[in-house]
């Protein structure tokens, strides 16, 4: 396969990942839905990242030393998101040092409690 080939299924692949993400984080309201599907959709696509570099670089010692950013990216990720149990919105923490209390959208108190854990 020739590089531009390889870029077509790697550019493919990420169009379709970014369409399933839109459709899981901001068009889906059911955030227990989203919180227990959002994990694995992280690893799926680290592990396809990590995949993918590898791949089109020939060489997974060429790109082993990205993996450990990788994985902090998605935990992150994972950190740094939460779903709002009243409207389903999800919220993600720009700041990444500071905790995320209310919902961005309809203010919503995003802290975890024993009756309504968020994450
Ligand atoms: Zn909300």
């Amino acid at each position: 396969m020739t590089e531009d080939q390889k870029f077509t299924v790697f550019f493919s692949t990420w169009v379709v990942l970014g369409v399933i993400s839109f459709l899981l984080l901001f068009v889906n309201k059911n955030a227990i839905f989203k919180k227990k599907v959002f994990p694995s959709f992280l690893i799926i696509v680290g592990v396809l990242f990590g995949g993918f570099t590898a791949w089109m670089e020939g060489s997974v010692k060429a790109v082993a030393w990205m993996y450990p950013f990788i994985a902090l990216i998605m935990f992150l990720n994972y950190k740094l998101t939460k779903f709002c149990p009243k409207c389903g919105s999800t919220n993600y923490n720009r700041m990444m040092f500071t905790s995320m209390k209310y919902c961005q959208k309809c203010g919503e108190s995003l802290e975890e409690t024993e009756s309504q854990p968020v994450k």
